[in-house]
């Protein structure tokens, strides 16, 4: 049965209309509506777009309707026809994830492979027939090396994230792999911002791309409540661990600068009774796989990050962003905190920002042309010393009603009218010491228009609410 929604007046074949039906889409997102169309006419494309704004199903939609409109002749194994090499494995199994759900009904094959694992099981599915490869850069050249793969058949070629591709230092693989391809070719190239390489490779690249645009250049999302607390690097940690408490914080993506960092936090955080993991480069490919899934199917309440490692990440409606540190380049801020606000949904990005972090905090108002509001952690009383932490020390009785955070957004919808979700939820025993105590009274008055913002959903809760697309809860 074909499914009248708003993806058919694109011009789908029917097969990915009952996929994207399956997902629970209903309306193309404006990207979606853009990009479409136009890669369906076959045209090169270059396309302005975050993560969040739906890009992967703009793109993946209509190659797979491209591959499969096509003659299929018996095809040669490991000779993909489509091409996708994003900058990071998440992103890569990402992308390959998308493929699979919107190709589900179309008798194409697509493989994701990246470094990080062993090669030979990459060489045996390459002896097979592959429409689609998603595949990171290192690995790609790893097996053109070895003969063991033919990009000389690719018909289309999309390079997504293209910015932060070059950001990692992937543009020498980049290319050797676009010497490597046929000069007749589909183009599509996607990315969040347009640094002059970026234009140079977009120029070198597409033949009189269509262009589409759907966010302005870094423009921090509105959806995402932006709170920054001043505090100095010592007290950060516990402020975190006081912050996950007090807001009983259950789906929280916190980024550090380094990876030595990431891993100290996560384990300061495990001892403090708040199950926390880290990923970065260093970790394993099955260790980062792992803390992933169990962090996006909600078991995992904290992932500690560096930013290469959260690149392009795609986590079902998270809620809650932190960042431990700054980052030195303000447009990271913004990819950082596009992590949540995603395809619609509310989200929150609080920073600790210490002293030294001030001009880096003003480079990023400065970029998103706001400033951001200063919060202050009532309640909170640091244990290490030589605090420059901004607090409310004005502890309240023990039994009265406690202060809390600054989050500004309104209840709504199921939250609204709920008490407060104790904070104990993470078992953590210094939950039972007296300042911990304070900060944890799940029993107080909630204040009119004091929030409890969506970050304290459970993912299913959370689903229930965002309309737009109830067969998501998967990913
Ligand atoms: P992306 O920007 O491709 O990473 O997509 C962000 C999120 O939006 C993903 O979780 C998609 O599943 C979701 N999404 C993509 N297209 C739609 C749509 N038309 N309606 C609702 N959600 C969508």
């Amino acid at each position: 049965m074909t499914n009248q929604n708003d993806f058919a007046s694109l011009g789908l074949a029917e097969p990915l209309l009952r996929a994207i039906s399956e997902a629970g889409y209903t309306t193309p997102t404006p990207i979606q509506a853009q990009a479409i169309p136009q890669v369906l006419a076959g045209g090169d494309l270059l396309a302005a777009a975050q993560t969040g704004t739906g890009k992967t199903a703009g793109f993946t939609l209509p190659v797979l309707h491209r591959l499969a409109a096509e003659h299929v002749h018996p095809r040669a194994a490991g000779r993909p026809r489509c091409l996708i090499p994003p900058p990071t494995r998440e992103l890569a199994a990402q992308v390959e994830e998308s493929v699979q759900t919107y190709g589900k009904h179309l008798p194409l094959t697509s493989m994701v492979m990246f470094g990080g694992v062993g090669i030979n099981p990459q060489i045996a599915a390459l002896k097979k027939r592959i429409d689609i490869l998603v595949a990171t850069p290192g690995r790609l050249l790893d097996h053109v090396g070895q003969k063991t793969l033919d990009l000389s058949g690719v018909e289309i070629l999309v390079l997504d994230e293209a910015d932060r591709m070059l950001d990692m230092g992937f543009i020498r693989d980049i290319r050797k792999v676009l010497a490597l391809l046929p000069k007749k070719r589909q183009n599509l190239l996607f990315s969040a911002t347009f640094s002059d390489e970026i234009r140079e490779l977009a120029n070198g690249l597409l033949h009189n791309p269509g262009c589409v645009e759907v966010a302005r250049r870094n423009t921090a999302s509105e959806l995402v409540d932006q709170s920054v607390y001043a505090i100095g690097q010592k007290q950060k940690r516990e402020l975190l661990a006081w912050l996950i408490k007090q807001n009983a914080w259950q789906q929280v993506l916190v980024f550090t600068r380094t990876k030595h960092g990431a891993n100290k936090l996560a384990e300061y955080l495990g001892k403090h009774g708040i199950p926390a993991a880290a990923i970065h480069g260093n970790k394993s490919q099955s260790a980062r796989t792992r803390a992933l899934a169990e962090f996006k199917d909600g078991s995992l309440p904290v992932l500690v990050a560096t930013d290469i490692a959260a690149r392009g990440l795609d986590i079902d409606q998270l809620p809650q962003v932190v960042n431990f540190e700054l980052p030195n380049v303000p447009e990271d801020y913004v990819h950082r905190i596009g992590r949540t606000g995603r395809a619609g949904a509310s989200g929150a990005a609080v920073s600790l920002v210490d002293g030294e972090e001030m001009k880096l905090l003003a480079a990023i108002e400065r970029l998103i042309k706001r400033k951001i509001e200063r919060a202050v952690p009532q309640g909170f009383v640091p244990s290490a010393p030589g605090s420059d932490v901004e607090v409310n020390d004005e502890r309240p009785p023990r039994n009265a009603p406690r202060g809390r955070t600054e989050h500004k957004r309104p209840r709504h919808g199921a939250d609204a009218g709920r008490p407060a979700p104790r904070a104990e939820a993470h078992g953590n025993p210094r939950n039972k010491a007296p300042r911990a105590q304070a900060a944890t009274d799940a029993a107080r008055p909630q204040r009119q228009g004091e929030a409890r913002n969506d970050a304290n959903r459970r993912p299913a809760q959370r689903a229930a609410l965002f309309s737009a697309k109830p067969g998501n809860g998967n990913r």
